[in-house]
């Protein structure tokens, strides 16, 4: 069976977060499957200049932004459509945003091009059966199928509901839909074009990252505006747990880790420890956890909660390790707190994989207090890798970590600490306890083992998603 893939990004080619690792992994669990993947992404510069032997398949034309070509090619284990339009992606760096890190003003045309790019290689690509199209940025592909007149099941993955594709009206004649499509029965959203609801609106079927996630966006509380859709659509929404690519995140083989390790022997993790706190400057307290947190700074993963549960951290002896970048108030305060508490806060603002790694293969916990998260691959990251996730009771952190009470503790289970709601004050209690657990080492060491022997594979997932693609093609 052959699927059409389109996306916005993909590892190892373009990242800004987690729809990335999926769109990049996904393929390679589904051939376990049977199943055949094709990538349509846009034809960036670290796309074009990845693919082997770019063979011109074909030029499209009435493309929302003008003419550009579809290349196809391979990257690594991707086979890819590559959509070839120097107006509209020859631009380096963020895939989204400009040098002064605000949206490009062409992000909707950018992104129309892209869906209708997919509707027309769909069908007139060979064989491609089900279109599987990935969040706002994919998000007219099902509009231009119907609106194109032709038929191809689409499934839709939202990978966060808080990323909306939201244009003005005026967009709306620039993208080749009939006017029929304004409307609420279509791209109309809130008076102007959006692309995600549009995604929503036309998929034959709609996942999300994790199964809380698909129940909390029906709701008026994690709806975001379009729980009213969403749960009027409940029985074709589906909630599948992302996984990770185990062999690309393998602590065993991790060049970018000091030290490699296993489940068996994590021993070598004290130098890839040793290691971080050279590269944050960090001093722990003999007996006292080494926290990390990496992550995009924004209000979703509670870095300002961080912040400020930074007196409980470091009250209980423990040290932080801070990786990412974006809001710049976050920033500013992460900046401040690692110049006052010089040698127990770390800041490293940027993206930076090596650190990344360095954190899960070495820090003694991992924290992610998102306010939501529709998966989230960080604390997948650090089961992994043996850090043990200190998470918020929400979305896909809910369905993926073990909070270790007592209970659990006694039933082998306990991969990590959970706490809720998204609060300072609770995730200062957390810091508390996991400290506590830390200094309790027989007990950690249980908890760490857990945490390593957590199946974080694509193996049950890609299943799913696999069941999935072939009852729509069944249609
Ligand atoms: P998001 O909402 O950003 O997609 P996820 O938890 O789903 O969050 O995925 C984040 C991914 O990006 C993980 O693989 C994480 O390791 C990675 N990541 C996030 N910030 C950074 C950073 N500053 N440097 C390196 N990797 C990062």
């Amino acid at each position: 069976m052959r699927v059409l893939a389109v996306a916005s990004e993909a590892v190892p080619l373009v990242k800004t977060g987690g729809l990335a690792d999926v769109v990049g992994a996904l393929p390679g669990a589904l051939a376990a499957e049977g199943i055949a993947v094709t990538t349509l992404l846009p034809g960036y510069p670290a796309v074009l200049g990845a693919i082997d032997r770019a063979e011109e398949t074909w030029r499209l034309d009435a493309l929302p932004g003008g003419p550009a070509r579809i290349l196809r090619g391979r990257a690594g284990a991707l086979d890819l459509a590559v959509l070839d339009a120097p107006a509209l992606f020859d631009r380096p760096g963020n895939p989204y945003l400009g040098s002064d890190r605000t949206d490009w003003p062409d992000n909707g045309i950018r992104f129309a091009a892209l869906a209708a790019a997919a509707s027309r290689l769909a069908v007139q690509g060979a064989g491609f059966e089900v279109v599987h199209a990935h969040d706002w940025q994919a998000g007219l592909t099902g509009a231009y199928l119907r609106h194109g007149g032709a038929s191809r099941p689409v499934l839709f993955t939202v990978h966060n509901l808080a990323f909306q594709g939201a244009f003005p009206a005026t967009l709306f004649p620039q993208l080749g839909l009939p006017d029929a499509a304004f409307a609420l029965a279509g791209v109309e959203f809130y008076g102007g074009v959006g692309f995600l609801k549009a995604g929503l609106w036309y998929a034959d079927a709609i996942s999300t990252v994790s199964p809380t996630y698909a129940a909390e966006i029906t709701t008026p509380e994690g709806g975001m505006g379009l729980d009213g859709l969403l749960a009027g659509r409940a029985d074709v929404l589906h909630g599948i747990l992302n996984g990770l690519d185990t062999a690309e995140w393998d602590p065993a083989r991790d060049p970018h880790l000091e030290a490699r390790f296993d489940a068996d022997d994590t021993a070598p993790r004290a130098l890839n420890r040793a290691a971080l706190c050279r590269a944050f400057a960090l001093a722990p307290r003999e007996g006292a956890p080494v926290f990390g947190f990496v992550g995009r700074f924004t209000w979703q993963k509670g870095v300002d909660l961080v912040l400020d549960a930074l007196p409980a951290l470091l009250d209980a002896g423990g040290v932080l390790a801070l990786l990412g970048s974006g809001e710049e108030w976050l920033e500013a305060r992460a900046a401040e707190a690692a110049r006052l508490h010089a040698g127990r806060v770390g800041f490293a603002m940027r993206f930076d994989e090596r650190l990344a790694r360095l954190i899960y293969g070495g820090a003694d916990g991992v924290l992610v207090p998102s306010r939501f998260e529709p998966c989230g691959l960080t604390q997948l990251c650090a089961l992994r890798y043996g850090a043990v996730p200190i998470v918020a009771r929400t979305g896909g952190l809910a369905d993926t970590v073990v909070d270790a009470n007592e209970m659990a503790l006694r039933q082998g289970w306990g991969t990590g600490v959970v706490f809720s709601p998204a609060s300072a004050a609770m995730l200062a209690a957390a810091l508390r306890r996991a400290a506590a657990l830390f200094a309790d080492a027989p007990t950690w060491r249980r908890i760490q083992a857990n945490a390593l022997r957590t199946d974080v594979s694509w193996a049950r997932s890609a299943a799913r998603y696999a069941a999935l693609l072939r009852a729509l093609a069944r249609r």
